[in-house]
């Protein structure tokens, strides 16, 4: 039998590849990660947390213009940037070392540098080749920029992390999770705001409720929000950037910000010259066991551009290596998976849409309600919240929870448990609220919305 290095090499060391190999590690496997960059990967170091803390701090500046209803006079406030930025950076700094000790801990073998797959046993980093017995490719995606006039002069969310100054003004270019959560953060620190989405609707594949309400509310957070509207080109003037637009106007601005999806990073691993099947983005094709088409090469995460999620890169790296090294078959279940986007306010959703639904065929019961939140009496923001359940008419399981408005994720999560273990609308019914709380009308809707209006509006 071959001698190998390793039993089990992975490529990328973010929220997958890193579950993967400490899980390994513990069942006894030996195991190298190498990371071209740091520790950590795009959730740790350019994505969910520091975007998360960024959303955090923009918050507060609602929290300030609210507070007057309750009888505060918050004078002089301000806002430093640079701050905010070198405290997201310092926390990721602590983030990174955790990460970096959990590995040592588990005993995997860290190995700084760019590594190409050069056999299926084998991969060479920094000049040098290792041997395992398996190969894990867990590399995630990058933002993608359009090919227009100009492109060189925009950023994508990478930067936006980092920037020196906040722009005053700037341009979001798209209509998915990040484009709308980074046109929050800017919009409430107190940039002017202008979103483009070339689509009907910005957040595609979201309940179609869910789409137009946020629409609604980012609009009343002051963001100029156009749809139907692309970029054709972006040229540098004497004050900052002109953008042109497909409806022939112009904006001036100080920043263009790309958030127009991410492609998986294969180009540099030389996995299709071994005959890993890569579909036309580029993305790793793996079967639900995370293997590729090469039996001994693995792939899992946002570069097999699943669901692009890290709690499901580390849901499917800890099922490989339970599967591969635990003695614990097991296939990820990617059924109700939930979700948030960190908007202002905030969307969270699990299970199945209106139109998911009756596209499937399925009988569907709707139940929806939309309120002004009791903070908000006091506080006059004209922020409202949306709730609503989609139902199957005929086993009275609730399939899809959907919910616009603040602490959405801390409230979905919950009701993601109940869906997962079969919830029906008699057990939501059943169920006592907490009171007074935004999230006891999960549990007390009980007019169904009637099927015309419903169907209208589909
Ligand atoms: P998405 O794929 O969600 O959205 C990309 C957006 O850009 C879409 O609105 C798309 O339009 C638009 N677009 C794509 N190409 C072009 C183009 N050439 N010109 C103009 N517009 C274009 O990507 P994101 O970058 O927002 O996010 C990437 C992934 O990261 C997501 O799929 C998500 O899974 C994950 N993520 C999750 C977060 C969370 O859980 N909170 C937060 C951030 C990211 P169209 O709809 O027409 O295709």
């Amino acid at each position: 039998m071959a001698q190998h290095d390793f039993d089990l090499f992975v490529i990328g060391a973010g929220s997958g590849g890193v579950r993967a190999s400490r899980i390994a590690a513990g069942h006894g496997a030996k195991v190298a990660i190498a990371e071209a960059w740091r520790v950590g990967g795009t959730c740790v170091l350019r994505g969910c947390v520091p975007k998360k803390l960024l959303v955090y701090g923009a918050h507060v500046a609602h929290d300030i213009e609210d507070a007057a209803g309750f009888g505060w006079t918050i004078e002089g406030a301000q806002h430093d940037w640079a701050k905010l930025i070198a405290n997201k950076d310092k926390e990721i700094g602590r983030l990174e070392g955790i990460y970096q000790k959990l590995l040592a801990n588990a005993g995997v073998t860290l190995i700084q540098g760019q590594a190409k797959v050069v056999a299926p046993d084998s991969v060479e980093v920094a000049g040098k080749r290792y041997t395992a017995k398996t190969i894990l490719v867990a590399t995630g995606g990058w933002p993608v920029i359009p090919d227009i006039p100009g492109r060189e002069l925009t950023i994508t969310s990478n930067e936006a992390l980092d920037l020196k100054e906040r722009p005053k003004r700037i341009v979001v270019v798209g209509g998915g999770y990040i484009a709308v959560e980074f046109a929050g953060i800017f919009a409430a620190l107190g940039s002017a705001v202008t979103l483009l989405y070339r689509g009907e609707m910005i957040l595609r594949g979201f309940d179609m409720d869910v789409r137009s309400f946020l629409a609604d509310e980012l609009r009343k957070k002051h963001i100029d929000l156009r749809l139907k509207t692309d970029v054709t080109r972006i040229d540098k003037t004497m004050r900052g950037l002109s953008v042109t637009l497909t409806d022939g106007k112009v904006i001036d601005t100080d920043a263009v910000m790309m958030a127009t999806g991410r492609a998986p990073n294969t180009k540099t691993l030389g996995l299709a010259e071994l005959g890993v099947k890569l579909n036309e983005k580029g993305a790793v094709i793996v079967d639900d066991w995370s293997k590729t088409s090469v039996p001994s090469i693995y792939a899992l995460g946002d570069v097999t551009d699943r669901i692009n999620l890290t709690p499901v890169a580390t849901a499917e790296g800890h099922a490989f290596a339970d599967t591969l090294y635990g003695n614990r078959p097991r296939k990820m279940d990617r059924r109700d998976v939930p979700s948030a986007v960190f908007s202002q306010p905030s969307v969270a959703v699990v299970g199945l849409s209106e139109d998911a639904a009756r596209g499937q065929g399925i009988a569907v019961d709707i139940y929806r309600t939309s309120f002004k939140g009791m903070k908000h009496t006091l506080s006059g923001r004209d922020e409202r919240t949306l709730m609503k359940l989609v139902v199957d008419r005929t086993t009275d399981r609730v399939l899809g929870a959907h919910m616009v408005g603040a602490d959405a994720a801390e409230i979905i999560q919950g009701l993601a448990i109940a869906i997962k273990a079969g919830a029906t609308k008699a057990h939501f019914d059943a169920t006592i609220g907490i009171h007074p709380s935004a999230a006891e009308e999960f549990v007390t809707m009980r007019t169904k919305v009637p099927e015309a209006a419903a169907k209208a509006a589909e």
